[in-house]
């Protein structure tokens, strides 16, 4: 038998087909028929009927399915891909969010129909903003970058509200590509503050470029070269005594939990991304959820509504807040995703989530450890949740990217890539795998040094297990063509 990755040539759903195969048998009309062109209004008529595939169920069934195994999941495979934490979403997530009283609510139903949804989301925005040692919490933002930007409408509105427009944020150089872009989005110009060799923030460098004209720092801590910036508090310290705000990118908060809290460092808003740090689904498999803590001076910028416990005991949308930046989504935000991360959080209770953070830095730390004999690292430990490895070797023909593709034929997906810094691998473990998966992956990275020095061409033209070998990134992206069917 060909093992199911070798497999080229599963036909498209519209080869497999045939006239007159139906996946559904119909009963019989037993209401008098209607003709076509006497239903629809004759403008509206297309002259021919779309061409549909005819298949049977359970072709259909196995299509997907054989398409679904081609897919590369963290339910199946580890999954070390540094600053995004695909770490694994536990099942009684989904089965809690499946629950008929979550999932078939409708957004227009009546605060008095809905109380259980809305005391499950006001708590979730009272943990959020206990995590966060802030006063309180914006669930609507629908993602990061999304939170990212409400986080800067409010600091625009808090300067604003004391008759100033202050345009420029700035943000360390090894900052996430989101922030530049939000702070275009909101008008603001991006300005990149130079990080030390050692990863941290450049204090002279900060002192040097903030002035009144700073609206805030956006910073990400622990940063995306997997260090925490023990300097935070100084940085604070120097960013308000401009007047400026401290914005913190959460995306790293996997390796806090609970053991420090952003307020209590001097963090005036924040975001998480629920699907980095709460273990809601990622990417492919579903929308995000970005939700933003602010300190107390802010909370009357969050958008509307916001739902709160009313004198009474009941739940309900609040949108009586005169000075909020409005609405930055649609209805309530990204509901199934937040009865996820709410889920997440109480089957974790406190002492869960500090458990989480210092088990996903103990593993980052234990990689570095010992991939540190073959791979170069260029920040000094300790690390946070992740860290960079540069792949270099002697003849310096094999790069990140032989590296990770030939992780592929060893069942691991790849790290990060490139980023932050030039021709490196950024790696994070989290704290859901066993040591055996670790000690497999360290095993793999070796095998491959290894294999670099004795037979890099196999390196160089890995993957030599997929359907797919080294696409054209790019053009896959823009221009997929789904016709492509092997070598
Ligand atoms: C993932 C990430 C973001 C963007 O978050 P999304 O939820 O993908 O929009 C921003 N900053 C950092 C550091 C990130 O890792």
């Amino acid at each position: 038998m060909v093992p199911r990755a070798q497999r080229k040539d599963h036909p498209l759903l519209f080869e497999l087909g045939a006239p007159g195969l139906c996946s559904a048998a119909l009963p019989e009309c037993d209401v008098p028929a209607v003709r076509r062109s006497e239903a629809v209004p004759a403008a509206l008529l297309a002259e021919s009927p779309p061409p549909l595939p005819e298949v049977g169920e359970l072709d259909v069934v196995r299509h997907y399915k054989r398409l679904s195994h081609r897919c590369f999941s963290v339910d199946e495979n580890f999954y070390p891909l540094g600053s995004c934490t695909m770490k694994y979403n536990p099942r009684i997530n989904e089965r809690v969010a499946a629950l008929p009283g979550f999932a078939h609510l409708h957004p227009y139903q009546d605060d008095a129909d809905v109380q259980g949804m809305l005391e499950l989301l006001y708590r979730l925005r009272c943990d959020l903003a206990d995590i966060a040692g802030l006063a309180e919490v914006s669930l609507q933002p629908a993602a990061g970058a999304h939170g990212e930007m409400t986080g800067l409408m409010i600091i625009n509105a808090y300067h604003r509200s004391r008759g100033q427009d202050r345009r420029k944020v700035l943000a360390p150089d090894s900052a996430h590509g989101t922030n530049p872009a939000s702070c275009t989005i909101c008008g603001r110009d991006a300005l990149a503050v130079k990080s030390c060799k050692n990863g941290r923030v450049d204090i002279d460098d900060l002192r040097a470029k903030v002035n009144e004209d700073t609206a805030a720092l956006m910073i990400t801590n622990p940063n995306t070269c997997g260090v925490f910036d023990e300097q935070i508090a100084d940085i604070a310290e120097i960013v308000h005594a401009k007047g400026a705000l401290l914005y913190l990118d959460g995306a790293n908060m996997n390796a806090v939990l609970g053991i420090t809290r952003p307020g209590d460092f001097g963090v005036d808003v924040m975001h998480y991304n629920t699907h980095k740090t709460f273990s809601t689904p990622h990417g492919g498999g579903g929308p995000g959820a970005g939700p933003v803590a602010v300190a107390k001076h802010l909370c009357e910028f969050l958008p509307v509504p916001q739902v709160v416990r009313r004198g009474d005991g009941t739940f309900a949308w609040d949108y009586d807040r005169p000075r909020s930046i409005g609405k930055v989504r649609s209805f309530y935000g990204q509901i199934g995703v937040l009865v996820r991360a709410y889920t997440y959080i109480r089957s974790l209770g406190s002492d869960g989530l500090r458990d989480v953070a210092e088990k996903a830095v103990l593993a980052a730390n234990y990689l570095a450890a010992r991939l540190r004999p073959a791979y170069k690292l260029p920040f000094p430990p300790p690390f946070a949740h992740e860290f960079i490895a540069v792949p270099e070797f002697p003849d310096g023909e094999v790069s990140e990217l032989d590296i990770a593709k030939r992780l592929i034929d060893h069942g691991i997906h790849p790290p990060t890539m490139s980023w932050p810094i030039h021709h490196c691998l950024m790696i994070e473990p989290t704290e859901t795998e066993s040591l055996a998966t670790l000690d497999r992956f360290v095993e793999a990275m070796l095998d491959i040094a290894e294999e670099v020095r004795l037979t890099p061409e196999v390196v160089r033209s890995a993957p030599h297990t997929t359907p797919v070998k080294r696409l054209d990134e790019v053009t896959a992206s823009r221009k997929p063509n789904v016709r492509w069917r092997g070598e």
